[in-house]
């Protein structure tokens, strides 16, 4: 079960998650082409580790376990995983 970005990332895109990530799932970093125009971060549902590293430093707690998504935003596991499939 891998960890979700949610909806209190967008326009935030803080990235502290990405440099406390230890498996770099986290994406897109601020060198990678798209971090300019998308909304949020995701992480890769497959790469995730479930280690939890990335959810302390989120400045406006935006990463949650799959369990404990608000259901309110429960569409954002999906939106994480869709990135990927780029
Ligand atoms: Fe990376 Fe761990 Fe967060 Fe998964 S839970 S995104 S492996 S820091």
């Amino acid at each position: 079960m891998a960890y979700v970005i949610a909806e209190p990332c967008i326009n935030t895109k803080d990235t502290a998650c990405v440099d406390a990530c230890p498996v770099d799932c986290i994406h897109p970093r601020k060198d990678e082409p798209g971090y300019e125009s998308v909304e949020l971060l995701y992480i890769d549902p497959v790469e995730c580790i479930d280690c939890g590293a990335c959810v302390p430093v989120c400045p406006v707690s935006a990463i949650f376990t799959l369990d404990d998504l608000p259901e309110k935003w429960s569409e954002y596991a999906q939106i994480n995983a869709d990135y990927f499939q780029k």
